[in-house]
């Protein structure tokens, strides 16, 4: 899966409409420190079905929307829509994707009324988008989006919180919560 152009609302620092679009290449966002390279990484694990508000900095989920400032009033809605190419025959036909392939998976939350996602613009669950993402493996707690910290976190880590680390990157930190599971039977 490939990531073409990245559009935010209203989201964080993004108060007004910005299109990011990723050539093909190496990219980088370069800036002063506070000027919104983070908030960038996280619009994009927020788009992909992030639900838990610590990993976006936050105490809630409404903490994404434009918090205002002196100058500015603060934001009812935040929105951040992610194009991607995938390869043909990958996507779900009920999403009705475009024959080149191309998907645009928008979130947008609004005070007081929580979440909504569209795929190429119908109406779809969280779980859609979960799967969507899951399918081409990747997805918010992807191991390819490492967050600022996250490197020196695996250097500092004990031993045991190491290996959980590597388990969840393997994709098998499941096996636990079934194993105990099962244990109890
Ligand atoms: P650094 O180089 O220090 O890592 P950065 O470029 O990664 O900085 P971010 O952490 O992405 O910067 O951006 C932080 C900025 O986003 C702060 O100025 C903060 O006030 C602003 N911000 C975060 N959430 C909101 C919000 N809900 N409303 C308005 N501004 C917000
Ligand atoms: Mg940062």
């Amino acid at each position: 899966m490939k990531i073409k152009r990245l559009k935010l609302s209203g989201f964080k620092s993004f108060v007004e409409p910005a299109e990011l679009r990723i050539e093909p290449g190496l990219t980088g966002v370069v800036g002063p420190n506070g000027c919104g390279k983070s908030n960038v990484l996280e619009a994009i694990r927020w788009v992909m079905g992030e639900s838990s508000p610590k990993s976006m900095r936050g105490s809630g989920m409404e903490d994404v929307i434009f918090a205002g400032t002196a100058a500015r009033p603060a934001r009812d809605f935040a929105e951040v829509s992610l194009l991607v190419e995938r390869p043909v025959g990958e996507v779900p036909d009920e999403f009705g994707v475009a024959s080149e392939g191309e998907v645009e998976v928008t979130r947008r939350i609004e005070r007081g009324a929580g979440s909504a996602y569209r795929v190429n613009g119908r109406d779809v669950r969280a779980k859609d988008v979960a799967l969507l993402f899951a399918d081409a493996a990747t997805g918010a707690h992807s191991p390819a989006l490492v967050s600022q910290g996250k490197i020196a976190q695996v250097i500092s880590a004990k031993p045991t919180e190491r290996r959980m680390m590597l388990e969840e990157a393997a994709g098998i930190a499941g096996l636990h919560v079934r194993r105990r599971d099962a244990e109890q039977k």
